[in-house]
C-alpha cells in the first residue's frame, strides 16, 4: 500500500489507513451473521457510499459452496465463501444485486457527476475558481501563478495594483506549450493526470520585480467577450516582503517540508531559529541558505521581535563523545540553527548539514574528553573512523561522519543548550550466539480501538488480525531471548506518535509494525496481492528485504515487493524501522489464511527468524 492519493484513499478504500486517519468506511459488525451462513455479508463497499472512481470492488462472504452472482454475473468465491468482485461504476446511482441460492442482498453506490466546464454561451467567471486562493507573501524574483475558470473564448487578464497580467486558456496558449495537471501515484507507479486542456481554465504567471511593493493586494480578474466584460476578485492577497521575519520552532518534532504541505525532510527540535522570506496561507517559507528554502506550518513557529539578530554561528570545533546510545558528535554553536542529516550506506557516512553556519573549524577532538584520552572501547572509537567538514555554500556547513562499518543501526539529532548533537547508535550486542539475548525489539500491531484498519471479507478488522500475529511474534522473539516491548496488547487507541515514543523510550534496537493490506477503489483485489514491506531511512532497507523475502518463502504468499514509503512508523531514525504488510485483507484466499491461527504462527515464526538473522548476522558487516 503506497502513495496513492490520500483523499481518494480515505473516501474510497476498504478501510486500510496506514497514515492514521480514522477511516469513515466500510466496517460494521455483521460478522456473526455471515459466519452463521444464513446471509450474504458485504464487507465493502457500504451501501449508500459515494465513490468517485471508474470501478470498485465488492468484498464479502456467502455460505460456503454457494454459487454467488452479482447482477447475474458469476462472482469468484473461495472454499470459505469469501468473495471479491470488480464492478464498473457509471456516473450517478449504481445498484448491485448479489444472490447465492435463495439469499439476496442489494447494495447501491453513487458515483458523482463529472465536473461540467463553464459554458461558452454566458460571459462568466466561476466563483471559487480564482487563484491565489489564500494570502501569499513573496520576494522579488518569485513567480506567482494566477488561475480562473471562465467561459471559453474570452479574453482574460488580471490587474494587480498597477500591473496587468494576461491569462491564457489551453486553446490560446502557443502550440506545444504544455502544462500538466500533476501526478497521481499508487504502489510507486506514477500516473499523469493529463494536460491542462479544460476549455474553461485560464492561467497566467507574474515574476515579482524589485520595484513591486504590494501589501495585501488582491488580484482583480476581468473577462472580456464580444465587447462585454465581467470582473471578480481573488480571495488571497499578495504581499511583497521587504524585510525577512525571524522565527523559532515552538516544540520538538516540528515537521520541515520541501514545500507547503509537500514531502517532509526532517524534524527539528524546539528553539531552532530561522529566517522566513515568504508564506502561503498557513505555511511559512524558511530561507536556510542562499536560495535554499524549506517550509513549516506557521503554528509551529514563534515570531521574534522585529530587529532580532538573524540566525548565524561559526563552527570552531567538533567533539566526539560516547554514551549509552552510542557515539555522539557535538558541534558547539552560538544558538540553535536549522539542520538536516543524510544517511549514505554505500559510503558508510552520515552527513550533517548545519544551515546558516560558517566554518572556522581548526580542531576535531576525536579522542579527548574532559582531558582524558578515550579508551579504544568507547563507542566513538568503535563506530567512527574519522570526521571531515566543508563549507558547501554560503550558509551551509557540512560535517561528514565516516563510520567504520557500512551497516548503520540508528541516529538522531538533538541540542544540549546550543550544542548540536548527532547521535550514532551502537551495533546491537547479542550476548549469546544464535539468540536475541540482549536485544530489545518493539512490536507494533497496527491500528486498534477506533481505528479498525482494513476490513476482511467476513468483516474481521485488520486491527484484530494484526494483534493476533503480533502477539505470536512477541512469543517467538521472547523464545529467542529478546526483550519485547509491545505498543498495544488490546483493541485500544494508541496514537502513531505514542507508538514511536514507546519504541524510543524502550531504547529498542528494532521497530517492526505489523499490518495487513488493502487497495484503493479502481483496482482489482485478485490481481494485486501478496506480502510487502516498507522502509523510510536507508538503514532499514536491508531488514525490510530480509523480512519480506523470508515471509514470502515461508508462507507461499506472493512477493509484493519492498519499497520506500513515507509512513509514520517507518520514520523514526533512532533504530531500523520496518512496516510489514503480511497479506491482503480483501484478497479472499489471503484473508482466509490470515485469520487461521496456524498460518498466523507461521508468519510469526518467519518474522522472528528474519529478525534473528538480521540482528545477529548483519552486525559483522
Ligand atoms: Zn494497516
Amino acid at each position: 500500500m503506497t502513495n496513492w492519493n490520500l483523499a481518494r484513499f480515505v473516501i474510497g478504500a476498504a478501510g486500510a489507513c496506514l497514515i492514521g486517519v480514522i477511516s469513515p468506511v466500510c466496517f460494521w459488525n455483521l460478522a456473526a451473521v455471515a459466519q452463521t451462513g444464513q446471509a450474504i455479508f458485504v464487507s465493502y463497499p457500504r451501501t449508500g457510499s459515494v465513490i468517485d472512481s471508474r470501478s470498485t470492488f465488492i468484498t464479502g462472504a456467502a455460505p460456503p459452496g454457494a454459487a454467488v452472482t452479482c447482477n447475474s454475473e458469476p462472482v469468484r468465491t473461495n472454499s470459505a465463501g469469501f468473495f471479491a468482485h470488480v464492478v464498473k461504476l457509471k456516473r450517478g446511482e449504481n445498484s448491485f444485486s448479489l444472490a447465492a441460492g435463495s439469499l439476496t442482498t442489494v447494495i447501491s453506490v453513487r458515483r458523482p457527476a463529472a465536473v461540467v466546464p463553464v459554458a461558452a454561451s454566458v460571459l462568466r467567471i466561476k466563483p471559487g475558481s480564482l487563484e491565489p486562493s489564500e494570502n501569499v507573501g513573496v520576494v522579488a524574483g518569485d513567480i506567482v501563478r494566477f488561475a480562473a475558470k471562465a467561459c471559453p473564448g474570452a479574453s482574460l487578464q488580471v490587474k494587480l495594483g498597477n500591473r496587468t497580467i494576461p491569462l491564457y486558456s489551453a486553446a490560446q496558449r502557443a502550440k506545444g506549450s504544455r502544462i500538466n495537471l500533476g501526478l497521481d501515484t499508487a504502489f510507486g507507479v506514477a500516473y499523469q493526470k493529463g494536460e491542462v486542456t479544460a476549455p474553461d481554465l485560464y492561467l497566467g504567471f507574474y515574476k515579482v520585480g524589485c520595484d513591486d511593493s504590494f501589501s495585501g493586494v488582491k488580484a482583480v480578474f476581468t473577462a472580456v467577450k464580444e465587447k462585454k466584460s465581467v470582473s471578480a476578485t481573488a480571495p488571497g492577497g499578495l504581499t511583497v516582503m521587504k524585510q525577512p521575519a525571524i522565527y523559532h520552532t515552538r516544540h520538538n518534532d516540528t515537521i520541515i517540508r520541501v514545500g507547503p504541505g509537500q514531502a517532509r525532510i526532517t524534524p527539528w527540535v524546539e528553539g531552532v531559529r530561522v529566517t522566513s522570506d515568504g508564506y502561503k496561507g498557513a505555511w511559512r517559507r524558511l530561507e536556510v541558505a542562499s536560495g535554499k528554502h524549506l517550509w513549516a506550518l506557521g503554528e509551529d513557529l514563534a515570531p521574534e521581535l522585529p530587529g532580532s539578530p538573524p540566525p548565524e554561528s561559526r563552527v570552531s570545533t567538533v567533539n566526539l563523545l560516547s554514551d549509552d546510545y552510542g557515539a555522539k558528535i557535538g558541534v558547539p554553536l552560538c544558538q540553535r540553527l536549522p539542520y538536516q542529516v543524510e544517511q549514505d550506506l554505500k559510503s558508510g557516512t552520515l552527513v550533517l548539514k548545519i544551515f546558516t553556519a560558517t566554518a572556522d573549524t581548526d580542531f576535531v577532538t576525536a579522542d579527548i574528553e574532559e582531558g582524558q584520552i578515550h579508551p579504544a572501547d568507547r563507542a566513538s572509537s568503535r563506530l567512527i573512523d574519522y570526521v571531515t567538514w566543508k563549507q558547501k555554500t554560503d550558509g551551509l556547513y557540512e560535517l561528514t561522519v565516516h563510520l567504520k562499518k557500512k551497516h548503520q543501526w540508528g541516529f538522531f539529532v538533538d541540542y544540549q543548550d546550543s550544542t548540536l548533537m548527532l547521535h550514532v547508535k551502537s551495533t546491537p550486542l547479542v550476548s549469546s550466539a544464535g539468540t536475541l539475548k540482549g536485544v530489545t525489539i518493539c512490536v507494533d500491531p497496527g491500528h486498534g480501538g477506533r481505528e479498525p484498519g482494513a476490513s476482511g471479507c467476513n468483516g474481521t478488522r485488520e486491527a484484530v488480525v494484526n494483534l493476533a500475529i503480533a502477539e505470536k511474534l512477541k512469543a517467538e522473539l521472547e523464545r529467542l531471548g529478546a526483550r519485547v516491548v509491545m505498543t498495544r496488547t488490546a483493541d485500544v487507541d494508541v496514537s502513531l506518535a505514542q507508538r514511536v515514543q514507546i519504541a524510543i523510550a524502550a531504547k529498542a534496537d528494532f521497530l517492526i509494525s505489523v499490518h495487513n493490506n488493502s487497495l484503493p477503489d479502481g483496482r482489482d483485489p485478485w490481481k494485486e496481492h501478496g506480502t510487502s514491506s516498507y522502509w523510510y531511512h536507508p538503514q532499514s532497507i536491508e531488514a525490510a528485504k530480509i523480512l519480506k523475502d523470508g515471509l514470502s518463502k515461508d508462507t507461499g504468499l506472493r512477493d509484493f515487493g519492498s519499497r520506500y514509503q513515507n509512513l509514520f512508523l517507518c520514520r523514526p531514525s533512532q533504530m531500523p524501522a520496518v512496516l510489514v504488510e503480511v497479506g491482503f485483507m480483501i484478497h479472499p484466499d489471503e484473508f482466509l489464511q490470515l485469520i487461521t491461527p496456524e498460518f498466523q504462527s507461521r508468519v510469526a515464526a518467519s518474522l522472528a527468524e528474519g529478525l534473528r538473522s538480521y540482528l545477529t548476522e548483519v552486525p559483522a558487516n
